[in-house]
C-alpha cells in the first residue's frame, strides 16, 4: 500500500514536529515562530508493506494577506486536491479562529483525520473530547486521534488509522 498524506493546521500546532517524529529524522524545520515552513516539505515513511508520503504544508495565514501569504494559502489548497488523506492538526488548549480558517480550506472528499496534538500538555485527558466538542469544528472527520508529536506518543495509532484509507 502507498499513499500521500497532507499535514495541515494553523501555525504552531506542531505539523513539522509531527512529520519529523514520524520520519524519525530532522527533515522539516520546527520553530516557535510562525511561518518557518514556507514551502511544502515531503517525507517518506516506509514500513514492511506500506509507504506513506507526507506533505508538510505551510500554516494558513489569517491576518496579513500580503502577496507572500496568498502564495502560502494557494500552496495549501493545491496540496489538498492531490492527496489520499488529510491530517488536520489542532492544539486542544488553543483552539481559535485561525483553526476555523484552515478548516474552511478543506473539502470533505479525502478522508480527514482530526489529530489532537500536544496531548502531553493535557493534565486530565478526560477533558479533551468535551473541549473539542464545545469548540464545534463542524467538519465530518473520519477519525479523531490524540498524539504528542514531541514525545512521539500514539504515532503508531495514527499511522494505523491513515493506513485504513490507502
Ligand atoms: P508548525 O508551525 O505547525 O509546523 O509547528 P512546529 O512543529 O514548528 O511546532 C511549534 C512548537 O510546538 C514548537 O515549539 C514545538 O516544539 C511545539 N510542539 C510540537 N508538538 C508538540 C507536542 O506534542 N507537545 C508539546 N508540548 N509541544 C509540541
Ligand atoms: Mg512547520
Amino acid at each position: 500500500k502507498c499513499g500521500t498524506i497532507a499535514i495541515v493546521g494553523r501555525p504552531n500546532v506542531g505539523k513539522s514536529t509531527l512529520l519529523n517524529h514520524i520520519l524519525g529524522m530532522k527533515l522539516a524545520i520546527t520553530s516557535r515562530k510562525a511561518q518557518t515552513t514556507r514551502h511544502r516539505l515531503l517525507g517518506i515513511h516506509t514500513t514492511e508493506d506500506t509507504q506513506f508520503l507526507f506533505v508538510d504544508t505551510p500554516g494558513f495565514q489569517q491576518k496579513h494577506l500580503n502577496t507572500l501569504n496568498k502564495g502560502l494559502n494557494k500552496t495549501v489548497t493545491q496540496v489538498l486536491t492531490e492527496v489520499d488523506v488529510v491530517l488536520f492538526v489542532i492544539e486542544p488548549m488553543k483552539l481559535g479562529e485561525a483553526d476555523r480558517k484552515v478548516l474552511a480550506l478543506l473539502s470533505d472528499k479525502p478522508p480527514t483525520i482530526l489529530v489532537v496534538n500536544k496531548s502531553d500538555l493535557m493534565g486530565d485527558k478526560g477533558n479533551l473530547l468535551p473541549l473539542i466538542q464545545d469548540f464545534d469544528l463542524e467538519f465530518p472527520f473520519t477519525d479523531i486521534v490524540p498524539v504528542s508529536a514531541k514525545k512521539s506518543l500514539n504515532l503508531d495509532e495514527l499511522l494505523h488509522t491513515i493506513r485504513k484509507y490507502l
